[in-house]
């Protein structure tokens, strides 16, 4: 579904992504992993239009994804492509980035019937489906703030599977959270894992990357260091980053 081919991008002269390349098949999870710094955030903000790359290709569905021109006044090579692409491949923020106005039920339903147009009452009826399917279905008439960090993340995941996206992109979705609040979005990954959904995941959690992963791609200064399935990425680490990253993390 989602092919990254040779990505080249860079800050000014930080180079942060060397030429990777990555691609997430239709029903794979992969995970990348890495240390502070190494571009995993780039990686997804990227393929998800968020940012402009220098060189390389980002492939949806076979659709080149990119911009046209450069610097501030750049604009999508076609607004109607941002669209698709965002819908199709939608992004889940470690800080939740819920809309402190709108009430749950408001911000699950926000994008479908704003950007896609469509009726509102079906709309309605999928995003408490998928509130009652994370779990917070009691939710519904609550605003972000009255929340816990679990449940407005969870909530975040319900608004980005109002989209019915072919892929999900998860940017540390735990890392906010305490611990015995990150199991419960944990779960919900794992069920969405188990449904066969498409996703690209940055995660810190090893335990998540290794349950929910066919893919495990290390990611160290811009480049990929080591890549595999998960067994072999943590069981049996062949580079002496990657195990010492391990080791670091465990
Ligand atoms: P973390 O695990 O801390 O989230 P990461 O792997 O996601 O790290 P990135 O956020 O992709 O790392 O950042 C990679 C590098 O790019 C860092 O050195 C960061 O300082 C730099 N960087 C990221 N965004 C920008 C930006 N908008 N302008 C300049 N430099 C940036
Ligand atoms: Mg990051």
């Amino acid at each position: 579904v989602l092919d990254i081919r040779d990505l080249h991008k860079s800050y000014g002269d930080l180079e942060v992504l060397k030429g990777v390349s990555i691609s997430a098949p239709k029903g794979h999870v992969v995970s990348l992993i890495g240390s502070s710094g190494s571009g995993k955030s780039t990686l997804l903000r990227c393929a998800n239009l968020l940012e402009d790359s220098q060189q390389g290709e980002i492939l949806f569905e076979g659709e080149p994804v990119k911009w046209r021109g450069r610097g501030p006044g750049r604009h999508p090579s076609d607004r109607h492509q941002v669209i698709r692409i965002r819908t199709n491949l939608s992004m889940v923020f470690q800080q939740f980035n819920l809309w402190a106005h709108m009430t749950i039920l408001q911000n699950v339903m926000e994008a479908p019937v704003t950007v896609l147009g469509e009726p509102r009452q079906e709309v309605e009826a999928r995003a408490r489906a998928l509130l009652d399917k994370v779990g917070i279905g009691d939710k519904c008439g609550a605003y972000p703030a009255q929340l816990s960090g679990g449940q407005q993340q969870r909530a975040a995941i319900a608004r980005a599977l109002a989209m019915e996206p072919r892929a999900l992109l998860f940017d540390e979705p735990t890392s906010a959270l305490d611990p015995e609040l990150q199991q419960e979005v944990v779960k919900v990954i794992k069920v969405l894992a188990e449904e066969g959904r498409t996703m690209m995941l940055v995660t810190h959690d090893m335990r998540l990357a290794a349950d929910v992963s066919d893919h495990v791609v290390f990611l160290h200064q811009g480049l990929i260091e080591e890549q595999g399935p998960p067994g072999q990425v943590f069981g049996a680490p062949a580079s002496e980053r990657l195990k010492q990253f391990l080791s670091a993390t465990a």
